[in-house]
């Protein structure tokens, strides 16, 4: 095998869920130093970041992340919620392991080209979690909000929001008031 012994430049990007935001920051002050790196390899929501500036998708990253809020990185409680919401919220991840990472799935959905990102001359990696090793709750507390506006959640709003799974290969979560579906 030949050696190569040219130095190349590499990007690593952490994950870190909505933290994520800053390394939009550092690829633009990289970029205006004329800093360009040959491999870009990333964590989690750092995966998302260096796909996109792989793709040369400054504008794209930045107005991403302009307009985003962390429930749509990671499904948290309400920024209205109380203090029991988010302990509750955060014995879930404890206990369970994981946390509800769909809405990402829909951003990297909705911006990033799989055939432009293999074909870019960025060499690029990315390092994520198996979400089918994760075992879903039975029961959700105080995480996630029913949509239906006639259900009697949202009339009786001190009622605490409850979702229970009914389809474990689906992840499929209803209310346990209304049976709306999680999400819809
Ligand atoms: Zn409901």
């Amino acid at each position: 095998m030949a050696q190569n012994d040219t130095p190349v430049k590499a990007l690593v990007l952490a994950g870190g869920g909505a933290r994520g935001s800053y390394q939009v920051g550092v690829w633009r002050a990289l970029t205006e130093l004329g800093w360009r790196p040959q491999i870009i390899t990333g964590t989690s929501v750092g995966s998302l970041n260096g796909a996109m500036f792989a793709l040369d998708l400054y504008e794209t990253a930045r107005d991403m992340w302009m307009s985003i809020r962390s429930q749509d990185v990671m499904e948290l409680p309400e920024e209205n919620a109380d203090l029991s919401e988010l302990h509750a919220f955060l014995r879930e991840v404890v206990r369970d392991g994981g946390m509800d990472v769909t809405p990402l799935e829909e951003i990297v959905e909705r911006v990033l080209d799989e055939d432009a990102l293999r074909a870019s001359p960025i060499r690029f990696g990315l390092v994520t979690v198996e979400k089918r090793g994760l075992k879903l709750p039975e029961r959700i507390r105080g995480v996630l909000k029913c949509k239906n506006p006639r259900c009697i959640t949202s009339v009786e709003q001190e009622l605490p929001q409850e979702f229970v799974l009914t389809d474990r290969n689906k992840r499929i979560y209803r209310c346990i008031y209304c049976q709306t579906e999680a999400g819809k």
